[in-house]
């Protein structure tokens, strides 16, 4: 590996020379170096990482400490943390020289050069989340229900700027505007987020007292969920940018809320099949009768068959839950449950007994078979 030259070498000034010095010296070379007017070519390219690399060492005072101590072995194995993005380069080129130099440099290098590149992270805001409840017939019919959200909101008497002047943002004083500082201690050395600015390089000197320099202020929102006909229970509806707003005008997160099905008295759901225990007596079951059962929109006349079993299940086709998709309903499916009377009147056992003497056993083949089987 070559050995790294001397960052003083490099920008051609002396060991002590002054800021303004190292400024100038590296303008000049800047000026010669820069990809931007040497296109395709290495040699520049390198030339000028190597030009900006000694500067933005020696132009800070506690970097060019460190380096004026300990040599290039001041930055850690790998050496000073080179960043290989231009645009870093830009932004630095355009600090340095200030206003004065724009119309200059726009001649030389295009607009695009001297545009301040150095911006605040601007973050999607967050996803919210709800929780509703509704019951299973408004899940069958669908329904709409308003709900009240707390959410970041731009300040409006910042506009979300943060800044009560407008004019606000001035360059970070603990990184000089860099976004990082580094600490050192001995040998080795740390490049850390400067804890002043987040890393932005730049604070507000007059934040809002509204939204205390964030931009952002929480608000009460009263917003209408449409719930589709034929949700199930636990999915989430995506209500697209109604979530917070970002940091920095940011875009708006999403709010999610999840639908919760309160378990019913009466119907179960399976899919988009209902199902719903039905009772009756010994003699509906037997002779059969037309009964009253709920459905989902309303009540219905349901016929109990003779010879209707325990445990029978009559299918009414299309009085289920419709489909999430729109198209078409499940079934109803009705539970015959018997019920066997634990307590007879003195004439209720009289009856019974005169059935149970015309009643021939064989008459059943479940009995039959399974006295064959004994
Ligand atoms: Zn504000
Ligand atoms: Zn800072």
């Amino acid at each position: 590996m070559n050995e790294k030259k001397d960052y003083y070498e490099i920008l051609g000034v002396s060991k002590d020379a002054s800021i303004e010095e190292i400024k100038k010296a590296y303008r000049d070379l800047a000026l010669k170096y820069h990809p931007d007017r040497n296109p395709g070519n290495k040699e520049a390219e390198e030339k000028f990482k190597e030009i900006t690399e000694a500067y933005e060492v020696l132009s800070d005072p506690e970097k060019r400490k460190i380096y004026d101590t300990y040599g290039h072995a001041g930055f850690g194995p790998t050496g000073f943390d080179w960043t290989q993005d231009f645009s870093r380069v830009r932004m630095d080129f355009s600090d340095i020289f200030g206003d004065i130099f724009s119309d200059f440099f726009e001649d030389i290098f295009g607009s695009d050069f001297t545009r301040k590149t150095k911006t605040r992270k601007v973050q999607k805001g967050s996803d919210l989340e709800y929780r509703i409840y509704i019951n299973l017939k408004e899940a069958a019919t669908g329904t709409e229900k308003y709900i009240n959200i707390s959410r970041f909101d731009e300040c409006p008497i910042c506009n979300g700027s943060g800044s009560k002047t407008k004019k606000g943002r001035i360059t970070c004083s603990t990184c000089g505007g860099k976004g990082q500082v580094i600490k050192s201690s001995g040998f080795i050395t740390i490049s850390q987020t400067c804890p002043k600015c987040k890393g932005e390089g730049e604070v507000l000197s007059d934040p809002c007292s509204n939204c205390r320099g964030t931009g952002r202020v929480r608000n009460m929102h009263k917003i209408l969920v449409k719930i589709p006909v034929g949700i199930e229970n636990g999915m989430s509806l995506r209500l697209k940018g109604e979530g917070d707003i970002g940091p920095n005008k940011g875009e708006r997160g999403d709010l999610y809320v999840t639908v919760f099905i309160e378990k019913d008295p009466l119907f179960e759901r399976k899919e988009e099949n209902i199902y719903l225990e039905v009772p009756i007596t010994i003699t509906q079951a037997v002779l059969g009768d037309e009964i009253e059962v709920p459905t989902l929109t309303g009540k219905i006349k349901l016929k109990i068959p003779p010879g209707t079993q325990n445990g029978d299940l009559l299918r009414l086709r299309n009085m289920g839950m419709p489909k999430l998709n729109g198209y078409g309903k499940g079934d109803m499916i009705v539970k015959i449950k018997v019920l066997i009377p634990k307590k007879l009147s003195r004439q209720q056992q009289i009856l019974y007994q005169q059935i149970k003497e015309t009643e021939n056993k064989d008459d059943y083949p479940e009995i039959k078979k399974f006295k064959e089987r004994l």
